[in-house]
């Protein structure tokens, strides 16, 4: 492949979203169930899946910036919650983090396996079958490159298809109301949310990039706005039988696979939902015998951690 073409592909493939869905918020929801004692409190459920309230905006100039600052800095979401009262918030809000919680055992470092995060590692052992697939498929359809599409959007997809599959584990084996757990979290989230989000990171946002407060202000509710529909979706999704549910995921994961495909030089390329349906098959098959034992030790962990102790405090204390 000649170099602009590559860099040309390359730049497609990059605006496949970050997450094809909200996908391993079901994950966070129950890690932040089990923190502190008797504390299943929706407020925390909805604080800890919303750091991931940018995710979707992949195509945005403000994406890395922001998805670094909700997974990274914690201390005004803390500053801001306690002000307000909602110490619940930023419990679940600080579980999800990247430098210590949960996006870290997920993403950088497992806690049975420290060499990798549980959804990379295996994200990594399930993308070379899905390629394979991938590759067939586009030979098939006569896309041209079809070794090099392969492989970029099985790397692209592995690690999402490995958090859904977590997803619907958690949901199946061990908490069934874990979607409608989300679901009402998000309808009931109240309007202190978005403000919290505002007054701990507009000004960061409206500094980097020279823009306005009330811009960056406009830029963060609109996308928490968008999100918090989205988690009311998953909630519903993942409130179905499971056959329902699996044939409703793959479906909109197809849906966003095929877009882009189309919107790149592969069109007339397309993924079915049975292919979709198999992947996500083949995820839950990957992770089947490990999963739970990656969460538990991973809500050990959580537990031991001196900012999660200190606000199981303050919240015991203000029932
Ligand atoms: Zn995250």
């Amino acid at each position: 492949m000649k170099r602009i073409e590559k860099f040309i592909f390359l730049l497609i493939i990059f605006l496949l979203p970050a997450n094809l869905f909200a996908w391993g918020s079901a994950t966070h929801a129950y890690i932040s169930k089990q923190l502190c004692q008797d504390n299943s409190d929706s407020l925390s459920i909805y604080g800890s899946v919303v750091p991931d309230f940018f995710n979707q905006e992949r195509n945005s100039a403000y994406f890395n910036f922001v998805t670094k600052i909700t997974h990274y800095n914690l201390d005004k979401i803390k500053k801001e919650s306690n002000k307000r009262n909602l110490n619940k918030f930023a419990l679940g809000f600080i579980s999800h983090n990247e430098k210590w919680g949960s996006d870290l055992t997920a993403h950088k470092k497992a806690r049975t396996n420290f060499r990798n995060g549980y959804a990379s590692g295996k994200g990594g052992i399930l993308a070379p079958f899905i390629e394979a697939e991938l590759e067939n498929l586009f030979i098939t359809q006569g896309i041209s490159f079809p070794f090099f599409l392969a492989n970029s959007i099985a790397s692209e997809i592995a690690h999402p298809l490995i958090e859904v599959a977590v997803d619907l584990q958690i949901k199946f084996h061990e908490d069934e109301f874990i979607g409608s757990d989300i679901k009402s979290s998000a309808i009931y989230r109240t309007a202190y949310v978005p403000d919290i989000l505002i007054s701990a990171y507009a000004n960061d946002l409206s500094k980097k990039y020279k823009i306005s407060r009330t811009e960056a202000s406009d830029i963060i509710r609109n996308a928490e706005n968008s999100f918090c529909e989205s988690m009311i979706q998953y909630g519903e999704i993942l409130n179905q039988e499971y056959d329902s549910a699996i044939q409703q995921l793959a479906e909109q994961g197809t849906e966003m696979i095929n877009y882009y495909l189309n919107s790149s030089y592969a069109k007339g390329s397309f993924v079915t939902p049975e292919i979709m349906k198999r992947f996500i098959e083949l995820a839950i098959e990957k992770t089947k015998d490990d999963y739970f034992k990656e969460i538990s030790e991973t809500i050990k962990y959580l537990k031991k951690r001196s900012e999660v102790k200190k606000l199981c405090k303050k919240i015991s204390k203000t029932k």
